[in-house]
């Protein structure tokens, strides 16, 4: 499949990893908009919100729990989550992530 993260996931792109499991990894994002900013994946190919299945409850909640557990080891005091949906609200990669965006007070992500 031609998608940029099941890419990363496979290790067939590069990327710089801060957390990996057997369903989740977390990288670097290549255009940080703020100090930190990491986005969170599930392996499985997932396009967005619009696309998770019931059967995905368990795997959206871990998503969550990994980032607690970066924000958690990087030390960070209060950060955001955020998640793009479809070309309307921002959304530029058609596999499922969650921005993790840190390390400034007034971080705005543009459009
Ligand atoms: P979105 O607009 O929510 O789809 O966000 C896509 C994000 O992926 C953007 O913040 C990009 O900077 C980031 N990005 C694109 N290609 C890569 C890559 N190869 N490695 C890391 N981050 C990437
Ligand atoms: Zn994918």
């Amino acid at each position: 499949m031609d998608c940029i993260f099941c890419k990363i996931t496979n290790k067939e792109m590069p990327s710089d990893v801060v957390y990996e499991d057997n369903k989740i990894i977390a990288f670097k994002d290549i255009n940080p908009k703020a100090p930190v900013h990491f986005l969170i994946i599930p392996k499985k190919h997932i396009p967005s919100v619009n696309h998770i299945e019931i059967q995905d409850k368990t795997l959206i909640g871990e998503l969550i729990l990994a980032v607690q557990k970066i924000a958690k080891e990087k030390g960070l005091k209060g950060y955001k989550i955020l998640i793009n949906v479809g070309r309307e609200g921002g959304q530029i990669i058609d596999h499922l992530h969650l921005h993790l965006i840190a390390g400034s007070k007034n971080t705005k992500i543009q459009e």
